[in-house]
């Protein structure tokens, strides 16, 4: 079975990659984060991630669509939670798209890994991108993993970013 992994990060992808292929699937990567803020930001941690997904023989693409357009997403109501799954709607629903335009059988996210993100939030915003695809999600929760995703990039001497990803959680909301 082919499974499409969106991938926020190199580091968030390094236990979930070896996971789904313990499970016995296919796995390709999807990179497709403009949440990301600055844009030498969304580059270097793309450059990260495809360097390790190249060493892990992982195929990786990168969707780059403009920050400005996932501001204007998420800018109706930018407090939390509200903000953050807007935000994972808008890089899944592109996930989803992908996979089915790739002939992918599935599509999941490395999101579920992180035990600081809206674990909810993100399931919710799976089940709406797969009916609006006609592709299926598959959900694990990986929350276990995290510590072995930090262990593992720190083993590849990863780059290893100190906020999630968006301005406001630059400054710290
Ligand atoms: S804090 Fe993270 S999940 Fe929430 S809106 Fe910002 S980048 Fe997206």
């Amino acid at each position: 079975m082919k499974l499409l992994l969106h991938s926020c990060c190199g580091p968030c992808t390094t236990y979930p990659l070896h996971f789904y292929r313990a499970q016995g699937y296919s796995v390709g990567g999807l990179y497709f984060n403009p949440n990301i803020y600055p844009e030498e930001e969304e580059i270097k941690r793309w450059e990260t991630y495809a360097d390790w997904a190249e060493k892990n023989h992982l195929p990786a693409t990168r969707i780059y669509t403009p920050h400005d357009e996932w501001l204007g997403a998420v800018s109706h109501d930018l407090s939390k939670p509200a903000r953050c799954k807007e935000c994972y709607l808008f890089r899944l629903k592109e996930a989803a798209r992908f996979a089915k335009e790739e002939g992918y059988d599935c599509f999941s996210t490395t999101l579920l890994v992180s035990p600081y993100q809206d674990h909810k939030g993100i399931i919710e915003a799976m089940g709406i991108a797969s009916r609006e695809s006609g592709i299926p999600f598959v959900y694990n929760d990986l929350r276990r993993g995290y510590l072995r995703c930090r262990q593992m990039a720190r083993g590849y001497h990863m780059y290893m970013q100190k906020y999630c990803g968006c301005e406001f959680s630059k400054g710290g909301e």
